[in-house]
């Protein structure tokens, strides 16, 4: 939709839809009491290009479609997406996927005891970082590739699909070698061109929304990875930045109906890296099955204390079969099921 200004003459309404016709949209004229309007319905982005916005007359350039498009629930009208990953069904609205596991591989010794533990609790994946994007250099950054081999083994043992980040594109291989589902973070939601080497790897994709990431902008990120021929995206709020900073970020559980609305793709959340505190992540699960979510990612370790990444938002392995009791609990009042 071009605006013109209130001034605006016949001829340079008629400009805009000469330089309008070119890109071959239909070109409705609007007049209005005080401004004329003009409908370009067609192309948005052959609009765009067109740079109305410096012509004479022209006010402002409002676009009405989406900016997102595979993503989108507006061109795909199948209703939900629902995938299968290793025998789990994501997405659809009839399952819950929650994933569990540590923070970061720290040893085989945790990782296959945090695995055996969340399996036993009904968890539905196993995540853990082999690369961990740290805030300092100088933090622990995971064990890579032989992180990567023992996630590889909880698998094996438990039958649990694998959750891992993929940092960095030279890593893809290796990831693609171990993983189920290839995470990409909140850091790296706006690496484009770390998202077409997910897009590619052959795996489905967590993505996880940037720390000051509009929804619109989530969803374009989406738009990189799908376009390359993956149809299995898994969205995931995890907290935003806002001005409060008594929890670690803002959990905004607003985005899932949102995300409901717009996009076919499923939506989890991620109450652990929100919260930042173990004591608020059983309340921000539950809330977030209660608005709708898909399922949760959520970190588990069987001595917190020691964990040597994110222990304070850590659950206990020994409190998390509660934890998954509740939010299954939660999960059912909208008719799913944790699978
Ligand atoms: C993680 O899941 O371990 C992680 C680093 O999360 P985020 O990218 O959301 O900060
Ligand atoms: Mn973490």
């Amino acid at each position: 939709m071009i605006v013109m200004e209130p001034g605006a003459g016949q001829a340079e309404v008629e400009a805009v839809c000469e330089r309008l016709a070119v890109t071959g949209v239909h070109v409705a004229v609007m007049p209005g009491e005080l401004t004329t309007a003009i409908g370009a319905i067609g192309d948005p982005e052959g609009v765009a290009e067109l740079g109305l916005e410096g012509m004479a007359g022209v006010d402002r350039v409002v676009p009405i479609s989406r900016p997102y498009k595979l993503a989108s629930s507006e061109l795909f009208h199948h209703g939900p997406s629902r995938f299968d990953i290793a025998g789990r069904t994501v997405g659809g609205g009839e399952t819950f996927t929650l994933i569990a596991g540590p923070c970061t591989v720290e040893s085989r010794e945790q990782t296959l005891e945090v695995a055996r533990a969340v399996h036993e609790a009904g968890a539905s994946m196993l995540r853990g970082g082999a690369f961990k994007p740290r805030t300092s250099p100088f933090a622990f950054k995971g064990l890579g590739v032989k992180a990567l081999e023992i996630l590889a083994e909880a698998r094996a043992q438990t039958g649990l699909p694998v959750v891992t980040e993929l940092l960095d594109a030279q890593h893809a291989d290796a990831v693609h070698a171990h993983a189920d589902v290839v995470q990409i973070g909140a850091r790296n939601m706006q690496n484009y061109a770390l998202l077409e080497v997910a897009g590619k790897v052959g795996k489905p994709v967590l993505l996880k929304r940037g720390l000051s990431s509009s929804l619109d902008e989530l969803l374009m990120a989406a738009d990189y990875i799908l376009k390359e021929g993956t149809e299995e995206v898994i969205l995931c709020e995890r907290g935003i930045r806002t001005f409060e900073t008594a929890t670690r970020f803002t959990l905004d559980l607003g985005a899932i109906p949102w995300l409901r609305l717009h996009t076919h793709l499923p939506v989890i959340v991620d109450p652990s890296h929100a919260a930042g505190d173990r004591r608020l992540v059983g309340p921000l699960a539950r809330g977030a099955a209660a608005v709708g979510a898909d399922g949760l990612i959520v970190e588990v370790h069987q001595n917190p204390e020691a964990a040597l990444c994110d222990g304070p938002q850590a659950l206990s392995s020994s409190h998390f079969p509660d934890f998954a009791r509740e939010v299954a609990a939660h999960a059912s009042l909208l008719g799913r099921r944790v699978a």
